[in-house]
């Protein structure tokens, strides 16, 4: 124990503890300091939000920003720049057309390998993600393969719902299937287009292509959470996809951009998401009513 104390923490020749330290304000010693920020630093990098980490200091790293806010990643040619300026610039467009107005303000992080992709997005795969922070900032990250206007759109389209509703409402107050259903009328790699009449009727035909038994269908109430929509093989996650994106389609179908608008100022009130039926009810009586086997699901057996 002499030999500890002779090294000393402090500069006198007498080991003292902080107590003894009279008439001097209580400060860490540099080494207690250094080893509590290594500490905080392993426990920020082990979080599973450390993503959020590397997306909040984008700009301070090597990644280019030819336009505001659009950070490319410095394993991507300066000349593809101009491409993907163009591309964003498409899905904007459609995110203008769908809800009227874009209010999504996201940082848009591009990334060039799935390894950079990892680091900035919570899930190592996929072709882009949106995320939102509860403190109000917003980041959409793409991989090399999701520089395409039907991913960007897609990822654009759940940062509109994060923009106008806020982290609470969109994580607790909106199903899953709701908000990727959303997501799926301005991504056209299913179904190619933004009429609404067809864009139902083609994205019924696929659902029902997908569920001719003995395959299994899925009701809307078991893909309303994260884990129920993504909690399974690709075959579920592409049925979910499916599932949300006719009845979202046949809800559009019915009461249009107006009667989305309507539900966005409803819940930004505070109203509850069934708001959502209430709405379809309001303009069913202006609008024919076209069959919707995917509703008839949850009609028929009681939800979870
Ligand atoms: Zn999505």
């Amino acid at each position: 124990m002499q030999g500890f104390f002779s090294k000393g923490e402090y500069s006198g020749t007498k080991p003292k503890t902080f107590l003894q330290v009279r008439g001097k304000p209580n400060t860490l010693p540099l080494k207690t300091v250094f080893l509590l920020l290594a500490i905080a630093t392993a426990v920020v990098f082990c979080l599973p939000y450390r993503h959020l980490f590397f997306c909040e200091t984008v700009q301070f790293g090597q990644f280019s920003e030819p336009a505001e806010n659009i950070f490319i990643s410095p394993g991507i040619a300066r000349k593809e720049h101009a491409k993907i300026l163009r591309m964003l610039e498409t899905a904007e467009n459609r995110v203008n057309a769908f809800w009227g107005e874009k209010k999504g303000r996201a940082t848009v992080i591009v990334c060039a390998t799935p390894a950079e992709y990892g680091r900035y997005c919570p899930n190592k795969e996929g072709a882009g993600c949106s995320l939102g922070t509860f403190y109000g900032n917003s980041f959409i990250v793409l991989n090399l393969y999701g520089i395409n206007p039907d991913v960007i759109s897609h990822e654009m389209c759940h940062n509109e719902v994060f923009s106008r509703l806020g982290w609470r409402k969109t994580t607790f107050a909106i199903p899953q299937w709701f908000n990727e259903g959303l997501a799926m009328m301005l991504d056209y790699r299913f179904v190619n287009t933004p009429n609404s009449a067809a864009r139902y009727e083609r994205y019924l035909k696929e659902w029902r292509l997908r569920t001719v038994p003995p395959a299994k269908k899925l009701r809307l109430a078991e893909i309303s959470t994260l884990n129920g929509f993504f909690g399974g093989d690709a075959r579920h996650v592409t049925l979910a996809y499916l599932t949300a994106a006719t009845e979202v389609s046949h809800w559009l179908l019915l009461v249009g951009q107006k009667g989305l608008i309507q539900w966005t100022e409803a819940i930004q009130r505070g109203d509850r998401f069934e708001v959502y039926y209430e709405i379809e009810n309001l303009h069913r009586k202006i609008t024919p009513h076209p069959g919707n086997p995917v509703r008839r699901l949850d009609q028929a057996q009681p939800s979870e």
